[in-house]
């Protein structure tokens, strides 16, 4: 069986039978029939379907939402949010995907030369729980326009949104198995990665299941787009606009109750604007509130089990005996963290080193901009950064001396469908959203005509 359960209630939700070995085959063999024909459907009516995804959500909004934060504990405000943005990505796609991959002439000594893109077939999404909706949809919505067939394993612990999500498709119109959702536990990936109606695999988690299905899917020598962890930084340059950028900190760290790959984890001050700085941050983390995740003016839920808790909880813990300063927060009750503030934070404590995934922010300061640099580099992880600064030109400047796959001036880092989104180093390769994302899972061929 597999349990959604309420991190906030502590109640079961509802348990899930697991799909046997020959429910898995069954579903494997929809999807690539199914293939045959979707691969063949035009843009145009494509298009309709993706629109009515779009009207299905929106006509659902607060039931979809609801069932969020009844599984992982997200303020349901946030959630409602969530439902609006994957609504947005199918419009943006239902209007774009016909120009993102449109045949591409390529002047040569041939009379014609193209580069045309074609879909590839059945690709597997394996997705994490913290935005639910959100990065499923991202990949299904890019996959299903450009006419590959979406199969769905999602998190265990959020497998009634994982139906819901495949209820979207169908409500829409979709034809039968465009999209299925496979309840099962991640013990059975390996034997579908390596089953050759499978020709693809995206997955949006931690290093170790990113890597675990890479190799198996590198051994089959299939394509994969991996989304892994982050520890963003924010990094404020002693020019910066303090009331604005403590606002967007506060956001980039502490929404969905911490538990972003691109939140801002660790902060970084120039030390002659700390003191300024920190009485402000501190003050309107302070008035975050937490409560009933139910509620509309919650905005610090529950995490979205008890054991991520605690893991946060260690880390702190260890910050703290090497030499880190709890200023705000620090205790734990089950799956409720406080939001929580660390400074005199370093290179080698845990919350600096590793991905911190809930409410807490470290603190730490440099005098030098290029030292400020060198400590965003220093982490393993590439997805984004966030720098503040009112000097464009200074900006402009240090752009191309970050490693990871996002720069943002004066704003947190956040996905959008008309951009690229995707890490570089420990938090992966290739691109979601925009015509990049869109052109992961496509056979680009070349066409010559002598
Ligand atoms: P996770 O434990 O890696 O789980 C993600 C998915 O992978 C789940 O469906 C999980 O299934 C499956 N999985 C786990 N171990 C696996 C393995 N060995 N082989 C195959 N599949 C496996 O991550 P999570 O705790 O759910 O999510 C948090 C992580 O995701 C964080 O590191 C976060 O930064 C990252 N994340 C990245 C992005 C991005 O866009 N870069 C976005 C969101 C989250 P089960 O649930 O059944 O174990």
């Amino acid at each position: 069986m597999i349990t959604s359960k309420n991190p906030y209630t502590g109640e079961v939700v509802e348990e899930f039978k697991e799909y046997t070995k020959e429910e898995v085959n069954a579903a494997i063999e929809r999807a690539d029939n199914r293939f045959k024909t979707w691969r063949k459907v035009s843009y145009d009516e494509k298009r309709d379907l993706m629109l009515n995804a779009a009207k299905e959500l929106r006509e659902n909004q607060r039931a979809y939402a609801e069932d969020i934060t009844t599984e992982m504990g997200k303020p349901i405000s946030q959630a409602m949010a969530e439902i609006e943005k994957c609504a947005w990505v199918c419009e943006y796609y239902a209007e774009n995907a016909k120009d993102h991959l449109a045949n591409e002439t390529i002047e040569t000594d041939a009379q014609k030369s193209y580069v045309s893109y074609e879909p590839i077939g059945v690709v597997l999404a394996i997705m994490p729980w913290n935005y639910p909706f959100w990065q499923a949809f991202r990949y299904a919505v890019p996959a299903l326009m450009a006419g590959n067939i979406g199969l769905l394993k999602h998190a265990s612990n959020v497998m009634r949104s994982a139906n819901n999500i495949q209820k979207v498709f169908e409500n829409a119109g979709f034809p039968k198995d465009c999209f299925q959702n496979l309840v099962i536990s991640s013990s059975k990936i390996d034997d579908i990665l390596k089953d050759d109606r499978v020709k693809a695999v995206t997955l949006t988690g931690s290093k170790p299941a990113g890597s675990a299905v890479a190799s198996t899917a590198g051994s089959k020598i299939k394509k994969s787009v991996l989304e892994l962890g982050g520890s963003n930084a924010l990094v404020v340059f002693k020019d910066a606009n303090i009331q604005k950028t403590v606002e967007t900190c506060v956001q980039a760290r502490y929404q969905n109750t911490g538990q972003s790959c691109i939140a801002g984890k660790r902060l970084l001050l120039h030390e002659s604007i700390e003191d300024q700085f920190m009485e402000e941050f501190v003050k309107q983390v302070k008035d975050l509130k937490s409560g009933d995740p139910m509620d509309e003016d919650t905005y610090i839920g529950t995490l979205a089990r008890e054991d991520l808790a605690e893991d946060l909880e260690a880390q702190v813990k260890d910050s703290v005996e090497k030499g880190a300063k709890i200023v705000l927060g620090g205790k734990r009750n089950k799956a409720y963290y406080e939001p929580t503030i660390l400074t005199n934070v370093t290179k080698g404590m845990r919350v600096f080193d590793e991905e911190t995934f809930g409410p807490a922010i470290s603190v730490t300061t440099f005098k030098e901009n290029q030292e400020a640099i060198d400590l965003v580099n220093y982490s393993d992880f590439g997805l984004g950064v966030s720098i503040f600064t009112e000097d464009f030109d200074f900006a402009e400047g240090i752009i191309s001396e970050f490693e990871d796959g996002a720069v943002f001036v004066n704003e947190l880092v956040k996905s959008d469908p008309r951009l690229p989104f995707g890490g570089t180093k420990i938090s992966g390769y290739g691109r979601e959203l925009s015509s990049h994302g869109i052109q992961e899972f496509v056979n680009r061929k070349t066409v010559y005509f002598n």
